[in-house]
């Protein structure tokens, strides 16, 4: 770094404000080496690594081990997202106040537990259209171990492939199972009728050649594919739950702190005169404000109590939550802490807001604007059938074998059946106009599902039941009618790779259990018209795929919305029913010059020793298509810098 960046980095970066205490003086008496606040995509890969490496690990979560239908089931995913043991359930702005749209009361489902949002998502499994995000991280860090191919090597680490024979993009001994929906229950002459034939077959004359979305050859391969998903052989959901878990077993060396909110990082001056993190306050038994089962704010303080650590902490608490645990802790943008009566350690402006932009409604105003964007715009198209497909028959969702005639199948027979499906069965990439590389992914299934608005598990014919004992959702207002809407209905979602819009994760007060405020900014970005623009055409294009001969005339019309006749109609459409599902980078990587900058390129909080941030928060720009395995490979990639640093102490 040359003295000019230094001393900006220093009059930028550590304005270091509270009286901490002096490392020297600090008791760091402790079990373990290291503490990692989250069991999700990004701090699960870590920690099992770091226990395996003989370092004894601390992992906090605000929920525990959930290992039901809903967690397990593939097509059951639906109803996780409503899992009463599971469920966090955020509420944010799409819009801020003023635009002509305004969907303010937008839910956002995230899952807590071993495994974090990995144990309710939709299981796809894609890592194309990375090559742009893993590129530009190794250009701007000049350094070529965060390149596309070189970040392939960590998907190679921790694959199990499945679904297709070894290639050399492709590993076969790691922790995480690759599959395909298992076409072979699907084509069961028992499931089979002639609308459900036409509907496959139509989709599958709509893009050749078939693509593998997951080797770096097809980064940018347009087209039509299988997509691949992270269920295993046994036709269950395969994720980094069951890596955890297994290490737990295997290493003697992984601790769970479970149902515990972490509430703060501890830090101290250390010798360099940098605030050192040494620790974490927690709350074991308090819950998440967004839990379904939170019952209010407590005061917390008759059961704080502090874990420390002899190396480091990593925050991996997701994209709302590692923003809030910094702030809390007094690392974030020192003006918006100290109206909150948070006292500023480190003032680092871009906490909360990168990608995020401009909260239209606060005086802040990020130094960098124009550097990413928190989520992927996704809207869905629904037709409904004029029959049902039979695939679905007897399907009611329901918990015990003799209510669910389809469970009970797929029970007897191992999984040969829809359930063993995941949410989509054909998938396309396509290119907008102006766009350099592919950015628009299409996914198709014979379903009804609408996006993830509240009460989507019923809307989609999933209802959600108490869980234990299992009783009969006949009881909790089942109805036929809802069963029918799954069973004759097929749906279309268009995703936009790399969309231009900016929001933020804003503190509402300096409580751990105080709710955030979200916003999305949706469409508020310069660009965002054209984001519009080009999810219209995507819906044109799909819309020609279910115009198709083959099935076209077994489609009664379309249901959500009525009518797409016009763009305006399209593009209302979208406006008002977009959602998302893969928020990030509110805690940014970015080189010393940039302002908004959160983290270097080794995952450290900016003038903060022993402290990183590995989750959906800590990229730059949100990646690829789908995000869960990018986040998977980086936090691979954390392991192997943190445990490099320690080999080098
Ligand atoms: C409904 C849905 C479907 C999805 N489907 C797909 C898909 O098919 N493919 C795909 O690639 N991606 C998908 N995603 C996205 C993906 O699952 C997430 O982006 C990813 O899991 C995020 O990883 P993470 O580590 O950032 O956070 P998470 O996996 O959410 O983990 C964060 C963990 O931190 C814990 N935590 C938070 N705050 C605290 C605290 N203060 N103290 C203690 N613990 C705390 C939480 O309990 C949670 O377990 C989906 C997301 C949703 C919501």
């Amino acid at each position: 770094m040359s003295l000019l960046w230094q001393t900006l980095f220093l009059a930028v970066f550590l304005r270091v404000f509270a009286a901490l205490p002096q490392c020297s003086d600090v008791n760091t008496e402790t079990e373990f080496d290291y503490a990692v606040v989250g069991a999700g995509a990004g701090g699960g890969p870590l920690a099992a690594r770091l226990a395996e490496s003989g370092f004894s690990v601390l992992v906090i979560d605000a929920g525990h081990d959930v290992h039901n239908v809903n967690t397990t089931i593939p097509l059951y995913f639906a109803r996780a997202t409503e899992d009463p043991q599971i469920s966090l359930d955020y509420t944010l702005d799409e819009y801020p106040p003023g635009f002509r749209f305004q969907k303010n009361d937008a839910l956002y489902p995230r899952s807590r537990g071993v495994g974090g949002s990995t144990i309710h998502n939709a299981m796809i499994n894609v890592i194309a259209a990375t090559r742009s995000d893993f590129d530009g991280l190794a250009d701007m860090f000049n350094d070529s171990t965060w390149s596309r191919d070189n970040m392939q090597e960590y998907y190679k680490k921790i694959e199990r492939n499945k679904y297709t024979l070894p290639g050399p993009d492709h590993g076969q001994d790691g922790w995480l199972t690759t599959t395909l929906n298992p076409l072979l229950a699907a084509l069961n002459p028992k499931f089979l009728d002639v609308q459900t034939v036409a509907y496959f077959a139509a989709l599958a004359i709509s893009d050749v050649p078939l693509i593998d979305f997951n080797v770096t050859s097809n980064d940018d391969a347009v087209g039509g594919s299988l997509p691949s998903f992270t269920i295993d052989e046994h036709h269950n959901r395969s994720s980094v739950r069951e890596r955890l878990l297994d290490v737990e077993q295997s290493s003697g060396r992984l601790t769970f702190s479970l149902d515990t909110l972490a509430t703060k990082i501890l830090m101290c001056n250390g010798t360099d005169g940098k605030p050192t993190a040494y620790g974490v306050e927690m709350a074991p038994g308090a819950g998440l404000a967004v839990a379904s089962n939170f019952n209010g704010k407590v005061d917390l303080d008759p059961i704080l109590r502090n874990v420390t650590v002899r190396r480091e902490v990593i925050v991996s608490a997701g994209v709302f939550q590692s923003p809030q645990l910094l702030m809390l802790s007094g690392i974030g943008d020192s003006s918006q802490l100290e109206q909150f009566g948070i006292e500023s350690v480190v003032h680092l402006p871009g906490v909360g807001t990168n990608l995020q932009g401009k909260h239209l409604t606060s005086s802040f105003d990020p130094p960098n604007d124009d550097s990413s964007s928190l989520n992927h715009d996704e809207i869905a198209i629904i037709y409904k059938m004029k029959q049902n497909f039979s695939i679905w028959n007897g399907c009611t969702f329901l918990y015990t074998l003799e209510d669910d005639p389809c469970l009970a199948f797929w029970q007897e027979t191992g999984g040969a059946n829809i359930y063993s499906f995941s949410g989509a069965f054909e998938v396309t990439t396509s290119r907008s106009v102006d766009s350099p590389t592919p950015d628009i992914f299409a996914y198709y299934a014979p379903a009804y599902f609408p996006g993830f608005v509240r009460g989507v598990s019923n809307a989609s014919r999933a209802p959600v039941c108490p869980i234990d004992p299992y009783p009969s959702c006949l009881d909790v207002g089942f109805q036929q009618e809802l069963i029918d809407r799954s069973h004759n209905h097929a749906t279309v979602i268009n995703l936009k790779a790399h969309p231009s819009s900016k929001g933020s994760v804003r503190l509402t007060g300096a409580h751990p259990q105080d709710p955030l405020d979200i916003q999305k900014n949706r469409f508020q970005a310069e660009e965002g018209p054209q984001d519009v623009a080009d999810l219209r055409e995507a819906i044109k294009r799909s819309m020609a795929v279910m115009n198709n001969l083959l099935i076209e005339g077994f489609i009664e019309g379309l249901e959500f919305p009525e009518s797409l006749d016009t763009d305006e109609e399209i593009e209302d459409h979208i406006y008002q029913n977009i959602f998302g599902h893969h928020a990030c980078c509110t805690n940014p990587m970015g080189t010393d010059d940039d302002p908004n900058a959160v983290l270097d390129g080794d995952f450290n909080v900016r003038g903060v020793n022993n402290l990183r941030v590995v989750d959906a928060s800590t990229w730059k720009i949100v990646p690829g298509y789908f995000i869960t395995t990018p986040i998977y490979m980086i936090s691979e990639k954390a392991a192997d810098v943190i445990l490099a640093a320690a080999k080098a102490d």
